[in-house]
This record gives C-alpha cells, sequence and structure tokens, in this order.
C-alpha cells in the first residue's frame, strides 16, 4: 500500500504544491501546507497573519515557533489521523526536530529536484488563486481562461514573493535553512528523489511510483 505520512520537500518552485495537491486527492488524505495556513491567517486579519506576512513578503521563513504551533493543532484534526502530506514543512532542521518530538515518523520525505534554472523561469511566470491556493503558469500551465481559476473561478494574481527579490531571498533562504533537510532525512532513510523536470503530469507519474 502507498506510503500516507508524507512530507514534499524541494526548492521554491519545485511544484510541490501542485504535486502534494494532486496526491493528496488522489489518496484521500489532506494536503497540510504551512504557505497556505499561513496566507489563510493574513487574510482573515489574525495577529498571527500580520505577524507572519512581513516575512512573507520579504522572502523570509517565518519564526520556528510560529509555524511549529500551527502545524501541531493541524496534526491533531480528526482528518489527519489517517495520513496526509505535509508541503511545505518542515523547511528547517529545528522543525524537523520539532516535527519527531510531536511523535510524527514521516514513511517518505519526496524531494523533488529542479534545477536553478528552471525554478526561476518557474517562479517568474507564476499565478495563484487566492481563493482556493491552486497556481498556474503563464507561459507552461495557463488556466483555461486567463486570470480566472479553473477550480474555483477566483481572480489569479501574481504574489507578492514571486517578486525577482523576495524569489532572490526565498532561493537563499531554501539553501541556507531547508537544504540541510536533505541530509537529515537521508540519514533517518526516508529520503525519496524525484526528478521534478518536465511536465507536471510526468513528475505525478514519477511521485506514484515512488512513494507505492
Ligand atoms: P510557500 O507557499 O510554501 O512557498 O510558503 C510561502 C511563505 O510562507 C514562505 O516563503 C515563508 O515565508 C512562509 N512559510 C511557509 N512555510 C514555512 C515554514 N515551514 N517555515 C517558515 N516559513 C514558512
Amino acid at each position: 500500500m502507498s506510503k500516507r505520512r508524507l512530507m514534499f520537500l524541494g526548492p521554491p518552485g519545485a511544484g510541490k504544491g501542485t504535486q502534494a495537491q494532486r496526491l493528496a486527492d488522489d489518496l484521500g488524505i489532506p494536503q497540510i501546507s504551512t504557505g497556505d495556513m499561513l496566507r489563510e491567517a493574513r487574510r482573515k486579519g489574525s495577529e498571527l497573519g500580520r505577524k507572519a506576512g512581513e516575512f512573507m513578503d520579504a522572502g523570509e521563513l517565518v519564526p520556528d515557533s510560529v509555524v511549529i504551533g500551527i502545524v501541531k493543532e493541524r496534526l491533531e484534526e480528526a482528518d489527519a489521523q489517517n495520513g496526509f502530506i505535509l508541503d511545505g514543512f518542515p523547511r528547517t532542521v529545528a522543525q524537523a526536530e520539532a516535527l519527531a518530538a510531536m511523535g510524527v515518523e514521516l514513511e517518505g520525505v519526496v524531494n523533488i529536484r529542479v534545477s536553478q534554472a528552471e525554478v526561476l523561469r518557474r517562479l517568474g511566470g507564476r499565478l495563484t488563486c487566492p481563493g482556493c491556493g491552486a497556481s498556474y503558469h503563464e507561459e507552461f500551465s495557463p488556466p483555461n481562461v486567463a486570470g480566472i481559476c479553473d477550480k474555483c473561478g477566483g481572480e489569479l494574481v501574481r504574489r507578492p514573493d514571486d517578486q525577482p527579490d523576495a524569489i532572490r531571498q526565498r532561493l537563499e533562504s531554501y539553501q541556507a535553512k531547508t537544504a540541510p533537510l536533505i541530509a537529515f532525512y537521508d540519514r533517518l532513510g526516508s529520503l525519496i528523489d524525484v526528478d521534478g523536470e518536465g511536465a507536471p503530469s510526468l513528475v505525478e507519474t514519477r511521485i506514484r511510483e515512488a512513494v507505492d
């Protein structure tokens, strides 16, 4: 049977969100995206959302304590008891240690590999739906109707953190703080490397095979 306690790792623009959503739908388990949860908190205007917002727009990581708290609560919900896909968490070794301390043992950490050149190309044209979190690309994966989300009809936007300066900062944060997780999970024997280049449907097939 498919692994069901999964985490998706990879640089910004690797396709984590898109692929996590597809596999989660397929397996009938929730996709738990800290980026989506933080954006939702911002939309609601909560204190947490306000605090996180400044870090997010600058392309910096939100402090560990904030993110660890929201993931802990989310993992306690009923729909997460039979499996989940963590998307965008953990992003630091301290977060990975906190997850282990919660008693969560990941069955697989899917490391989506893409080149730096590809990441820049993808993030440059990314469009996101603020309503449902779906993402598109102006050139490689456009919506059926320009500017409108296929899934919920929402108006698509370019995220503030998809502007050039913020993209640079996100890549730096990834290299400095998140990339060390590759070795961390490799040591635990849970790392699954997947080639993230090519059409989304091709990457989806590779991931399916990797987690079966
Ligand atoms: P994402 O949608 O996963 O690209 O996340 C968007 C932004 O949310 C990131 O650039 C961070 O500012 C913040 N964020 C999301 N997940 C985390 C995390 N696990 N740790 C710290 N910051 C996070």
